[in-house]
């Protein structure tokens, strides 16, 4: 199946066209059609599957999709293990959404609070974040998710390796309910089975 056939519009395509991509890898083909419809996801997927793109793309063609505010507040917010994933899947929003007019942050612990509290202020559309410094900065109301209606657990798996669970468990309770949540995770293990029950409802289980 060709990415045109995915549900993404021009400048989400044209984007994924100039970096070289030609045909979406299976996790892409599949998620990404449910993931447009508002289906909540788990999908086991291991890095090099292409996983990035199947939850960036659809953020960005669903967030393109909605008005632009004045004072920007988070409408998505991506959790991941590891300041350099956040890193890293910031950079991936910036180039497939090279077209587009949405921005994200990388928010990470051991550097200074104040860039990422004026990010914030600034406004945002998408918060790519370590969970032990986004609790920080919600506790210190510098976050609000009344906005937040798009959730991804990167790495589930290596964020409760790192024991993240109460930090997860705090940000989501702060989420509004309505919303739609995708968990990725290299292995569906007990634990996150137990944390994808808690956290992404009616759930369409994918793997690779
Ligand atoms: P990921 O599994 O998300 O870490 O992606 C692994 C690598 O595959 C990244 O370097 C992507 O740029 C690349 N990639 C993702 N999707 C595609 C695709 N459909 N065609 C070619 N390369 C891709």
């Amino acid at each position: 199946m060709p990415f045109s056939k995915l549900g993404l519009s021009e400048p989400i395509l044209n984007a994924v066209t100039e970096l070289g991509y030609t045909t979406p890898t299976p996790i892409q083909a599949e998620a990404i059609p449910l993931a447009l419809k508002g289906k909540n996801l788990i999908a086991a997927a291991q890095t090099g599957s292409g996983k990035t793109a199947s939850f960036v793309l659809p953020i960005l063609e669903l967030l393109s999709a909605g008005e632009t505010q004045r004072k920007k507040r988070a409408r998505a917010l991506v959790l991941t293990p590891t300041r350099e994933l956040a890193v890293q899947v910031c950079k991936s929003i910036e180039l497939y959404g090279k077209h587009l007019n949405l921005n994200a942050i990388a928010i990470y612990g051991g550097v200074d609070y104040a860039p990422q509290k004026q990010a914030l202020i600034d406004g945002v559309d998408i918060v790519v974040a370590t969970p032990g410094r986004l609790r920080d900065l919600y506790t210190q109301r510098a976050i609000h998710f009344d906005e937040t209606t798009l959730l991804v657990l990167d790495e589930a798996d290596r964020m409760l390796d790192m024991g993240f669970i109460e930090d997860i468990t705090k940000i989501i309770d702060t989420l509004p309910e309505q919303r739609q949540s995708l968990l990725f995770s290299a292995t569906l293990s007990r634990q996150v089975r137990e944390l994808a029950k808690e956290t992404v409802c009616d759930a369409i289980q994918l793997s690779f």
